[in-house]
């Protein structure tokens, strides 16, 4: 059975949300197509009584200033300032390093000159700690493997993110998901509805899917907004017909950098008595996972892990993180404070497969043509479509959904 509309959307992340309310706004009528039995994709806030407050399992903070994202209904998210101090566990011990982080973000701004990898750029221009740190947040920040990622890419983002002055962060401590319910206001959606198929001609486009109980279901639309993640994409797990010339390079292409979470509940917090006791943010420059912190302005025992790019291949282990904090900490024994831990790995998610787009070195064309509109008919949304350096972030995924509406509407 054909279910009728002006544009199918494919995807509930925010970027197709956007999209969808941007063609509501503008009177033109469509509807969201999501697998998942929820709106929001990489946005899923765990609210759970025994927790004490929201828990992100995926996008956690406002990467800049809010007034400069310009999300919508940013006020009821209720961002707060969610830094503080920052410390380094290296071979010499725990070390607090205000600024370290700012100042690996600065050195990716420098990166400028003839596209080349991370490595590369940093074995010629640095040296010592000052190159394992900027490894570590290349990788630990960005998702990426310093050894393919694009330096051209790194300036990019890095450039786009001072704009909104990213190297502050603040967190909606309403929780993320406060943005999904308002952007999915009035929007029709179909849940647990997986896309396996596009059949599309210039203004006409036949989506297969399947829902939950695994019955066919079929829709048809004169455009169609593609707001799938890049590692769905990649999968080929959705078959266009005929094939999307700039969505096979892109698949070829780009990456998609493995992302995994690791969220711990602890009894009391055990470093309340150490002289890191009002630390923010651990960078461990040699560990399991990158990066660990508190979630701030809350102050509670909960620390989030964070493995990213190659590091997020390796299996994630509860008690390696424990014995890391033992170490770091000189403390005996933490698993007996253990209340509770979850492993959020992205890349095993079937409607996901991996954190966020990275672009190693060697991109053929540029993201716009890649993405470009085809015949007036197929568009794109998504973070990895974000041209102006924000992907890997909400505002870029939001940006691009309303991006792709007014394609839609500016093709007529
Ligand atoms: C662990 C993690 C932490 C992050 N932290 C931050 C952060 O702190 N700040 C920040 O700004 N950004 C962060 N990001 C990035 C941010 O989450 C994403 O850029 C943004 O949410 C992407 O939105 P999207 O709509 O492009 O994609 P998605 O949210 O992935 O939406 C795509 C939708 O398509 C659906 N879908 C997939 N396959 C199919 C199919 N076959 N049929 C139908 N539907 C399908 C998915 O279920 C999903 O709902 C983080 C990402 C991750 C993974």
């Amino acid at each position: 059975m054909h279910s009728n509309t002006d544009v199918l959307i494919l995807g509930g992340g925010v970027a197709g949300l956007s999209a969808a309310r941007e063609l509501e706004r503008r009177g033109i009528a469509n509807l969201v197509l999501e697998a998942r039995d929820r709106l929001g994709g990489r946005i899923h806030t765990l609210r759970d009584a025994a927790w004490p407050h929201p828990i992100e399992l995926g996008a956690e903070f406002l990467h800049g200033l809010p007034r400069k994202l310009k999300l919508p209904h940013r006020f009821s998210l209720r961002p707060r300032d969610a830094d503080g101090e920052h410390w380094v566990v290296d071979a010499r011990g725990l070390r607090q390093a205000d600024g370290a982080a700012e100042d690996a973000m600065n050195l990716l701004g420098e990166m400028t000159g003839p596209d080349t990898t991370a490595d590369a750029w940093l074995d010629k221009h640095t040296k010592g700690p000052q190159r394992r740190l900027a490894r570590q947040f290349v990788s630990g920040f960005y998702a990426a493997d310093p050894k393919s990622v694009s330096t051209r890419f790194l300036v990019e983002e890095s450039e786009a993110s001072e704009e909104v002055h990213g190297e502050r962060m603040f967190r909606p401590t309403r929780g993320y998901d406060t943005l999904v319910q308002h952007l999915a206001r009035d929007v029709k959606a179909h849940l647990s509805t997986q896309i396996t198929r596009v059949t599309w001609k210039r203004g006409r486009v036949d989506v297969d899917a399947t829902d939950a109980l695994g019955h066919a279901r079929s829709y048809r639309a004169k455009k169609l907004v593609i707001a799938l993640p890049l590692g769905v994409l990649k999968t080929n797990s959705v078959r266009f017909s005929p094939v999307v010339d700039g969505l096979q390079l892109a698949r070829k292409h780009l990456e998609v950098g493995p992302i995994v979470k690791l969220v711990l509940r602890f009894r009391e917090p055990f470093w309340a008595k150490h002289r890191a006791k009002d630390f923010t943010m651990l960078h461990f420059t040699n560990g399991p996972q990158q990066a660990w912190w508190r979630c701030r302005p809350f102050d509670s025992p909960v620390l989030v892990g964070w493995s990213a790019g190659p590091q997020a291949k390796k299996q994630p282990s509860v008690d390696g993180a424990l014995h890391a904090f033992e170490r770091a900490f000189r403390v005996k024994n933490l698993s007996r404070l253990l209340d509770a831990a979850l492993v959020v790995d992205w890349s095993a998610d079937p409607f996901a497969r991996g954190g966020y787009m990275v672009q190693p070195v060697g991109l053929p064309s540029p993201l716009q043509q890649l993405f470009a509109p085809v015949d007036d008919t197929l568009f794109f949304a998504g973070e990895h479509t974000s041209f102006e350096g924000h992907a890997g972030t909400v505002h870029g995924a939001v940006w691009s959904g309303q991006r792709a509406a007014r394609e839609v509407c500016d093709c007529g």
